[in-house]
Parts: C-alpha cells; sequence; structure tokens
C-alpha cells in the first residue's frame, strides 16, 4: 500500500502513520516529495483493510494499492531512483558506470593486465569470474578461491571496485570476503535459496536476467532481495533466448527501457553476452545508453583466442579502449541526455 501524505503533514501525524504501518506488520519506507509525503507499507494482504482505515488519519490524503506484483522495487513504492554505491563508484546517478575484465579470472597476470588496461581506458569497476557457470561440465570452471585472491590484488593495485558471479549458497561467504559487489548470474536468478541469503548481506547485488525469464519474474527476484533486507541492487539485461541463432541471445532493449520505467533500481547491460560478437558490442553499446541504461558490463581479454571462456564475445585491450573513447563522443552522450530527460 502506498499511503500519500501532504507535505504538510506535520512530524507527529507522520509518526503516527509509521506507528500504525509497523503495528500492522509492515516495513514502513518514507519518501519526501515537494508535494507529497509517500509511506510506502508492504506485508501481508490480510492487513489491507487496516491500512486502508489509515485514509482518516489526520494528514493522510489517500491510501492507495500497488498494482504490480513486484512492491519494493516499483516506482509506486518508491519516488525517485536508486543510486548503489559500490566503494567510491556510484550506479544510477546519471553517469554511465563502464564495468570491464575477462569472463573468467585465468591467471594473475591475465588478470592484473586486464585490470590496469580497462582502468586506464576509463572503466569504473573491474568484472572477472572465479566460480563459473559453465554450459558443459568439461569446461573451465574458474580458479575459485584464487581467483578471488586475484581480484583483490587487481582491486588493490587499481583502485577498481570488483564484481564476480557467486554460484551457490555455499560460497557466499567466501565470495562476500573478497568482492565488492555480487554477481547473480542469468542461471540463478530464480535460485531462490541464494537470493535469500543474499538478501541478508549487507553488499551491493548485480542481478542478471535470466534468458528466458519475463521482465515481471525478473523484477520478481529482485523483490526477493529488497524484501530479504537488501535495497542495493542493481539489474541487468544481458540478452534473452529467441529463435535468432547468429547472435548468442538477443539484446532485450525494450526491457531495458520498461525495467527503468516500472523500478527505481538502477539498469545496466551485458552486450558481451548478449550478442556473443565482439563485432556488435560497440553498437549495442551505444544503443544500451541511448535507452538509459545506467551501465554497461563489458568483457575484456588480452588475448581473446587463448580466453577459457567467451573469446568471441571478448574486446581485446585496444578494441576496449577505442570503444571508451567512442562512448565520449557527442553523439552517445546526446542519447543519453534525451534519455534521461524523457
Ligand atoms: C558472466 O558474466 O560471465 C556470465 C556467465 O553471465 P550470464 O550469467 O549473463 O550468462
Ligand atoms: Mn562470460
Amino acid at each position: 500500500m502506498i499511503i500519500k501524505m501532504s507535505s504538510a503533514a506535520s512530524d507527529a501525524e507522520i509518526a503516527h502513520v509509521v506507528e500504525r504501518v509497523k503495528e500492522c506488520g509492515c516495513q514502513p519506507n518514507i519518501s519526501r516529495g515537494v508535494e507529497y509525503i509517500i509511506i510506502g507499507a508492504v506485508g501481508s494482504p490480510d492487513m489491507r483493510i487496516q491500512l486502508e482505515a489509515l485514509r482518516a488519519a489526520p494528514g493522510v490524503e489517500d491510501v492507495i494499492p500497488i498494482t504490480h506484483p513486484f512492491k519494493l522495487v516499483s516506482r509506486q513504492y518508491k519516488q525517485g531512483r536508486s543510486v548503489v554505491r559500490v566503494g567510491p563508484v556510484s550506479i544510477g546517478d546519471g553517469e554511465v558506470v563502464v564495468i570491464a575484465g575477462p569472463c573468467s579470472v585465468e591467471s594473475r597476470a591475465q588478470l592484473l593486465l586486464t585490470a590496469h588496461a580497462v582502468r586506464d581506458a576509463g572503466a569504473n569497476m573491474l568484472r572477472g569470474g572465479a566460480y563459473k557457470p559453465r554450459t558443459s561440465p568439461y569446461d573451465f570452471q574458474g580458479l575459485g578461491v584464487e581467483g578471488l585472491q586475484f581480484l583483490k590484488m587487481a582491486r588493490e593495485e587499481t583502485g577498481l571496485p570488483v564484481v564476480t558471479e557467486v554460484l551457490s549458497t555455499e560460497d557466499v561467504e567466501i565470495v562476500a570476503e573478497y568482492a565488492d559487489m555480487l554477481q547473480v548470474g542469468a542461471r540463478n536468478m530464480q535460485n531462490f535459496s541464494l537470493l535469500r541469503c543474499l538478501a541478508k548481506l549487507q553488499r551491493p547485488i548485480l542481478l542478471k536476467r535470466g534468458p528466458s525469464a519475463t521482465i515481471k519474474e525478473w523484477l520478481l527476484a529482485a523483490e526477493y532481495l529488497l524484501a530479504g533486507g537488501n535495497s542495493d541492487v542493481v539489474l541487468c539485461e544481458r540478452g534473452i533466448k529467441t529463435f535468432e541463432t547468429e547472435t548468442r541471445n538477443t539484446l532485450d532493449l525494450s526491457a531495458v527501457a520498461l525495467a527503468k520505467e516500472l523500478s527505481h533500481l538502477p539498469v545496466i547491460v551485458d552486450p558481451s553476452h548478449a550478442t556473443g560478437r565482439r563485432s556488435l558490442v560497440p553498437s549495442l553499446s551505444k544503443a544500451a545508453i541511448a535507452v538509459g541504461a545506467d551501465g554497461l558490463i563489458i568483457e575484456v581479454h588480452p588475448e581473446p583466442e587463448r580466453a577459457l571462456s567467451d573469446g568471441p564475445q571478448s574486446l581485446d585491450l585496444e578494441g576496449f579502449a577505442t570503444l571508451m573513447r567512442h562512448l565520449e563522443e557527442p553523439a552517445a552522450k546526446l542519447a543519453r541526455t534525451d534519455a534521461v530527460a524523457a
């Protein structure tokens, strides 16, 4: 429920409503606008009648049900946009954040070389998988804890905050020890025990959209994190399965625009997994920015032809530096300004 109060409501009137919301077993979330104060209350549907009775409370103008199945992530619940902080980096504050690095952490040398190069080219954060979700059990599965240690070294050397995937609940503690942000991969988007476990963590989460998940399912997966207590969530569109086989997946740009319309959470785009083709990464990066994405996550490898995973979609160091220069061009920036203003 959304409890709409006049901005002229007194502190005592607001406190009374907050108290009643808590008595109904709901968690109040207050956001103050110029005209109204909005108090969001999400809890058991049984409490609906009691919350609706708050219409009679002093200072309350209306009590409106949240119509979406996802509540805490919806823009009905929270006015304005959420900004997620990962160390010194802010995602969702209007600047496009670029996260770059290899698909897999393969060695200390490979990671450090990539980390320095992407930092020098202007990346804001480093990515790299230590635990890899591979389609085949015979493929490289990641370096595990050793990979996490290399990520930590790279952060210490470059100052770039690190995001890395966590595959299972058993690994949450160790991954959280090393990473600044934890990634829930596309295949795990609806791993509800993992989501519940990450909800209890005081660490930002990058939640990728499942390859066959609807936008509603994706936002409901995010709802698990917020409902469990973690509101530092960034959504990531990484392409969905369609009939098309020329690209690895199909980048759903309308999902980016719609997720931003429906939710206050930041949304970023992964053009690497979306296309599976290095040549398409620059144009889809620009398209993502034009449509209003808050950032990009891009795979970069010093020698893509030797990569242990996702070489064909990885940019080399020079390709990444060139892309970063292009993203600075006025056309890309103009597109961004339009998207923000709309
Ligand atoms: C990755 O980021 O390396 C990855 C495996 O991504 P996704 O979960 O989107 O396939
Ligand atoms: Mn990959």
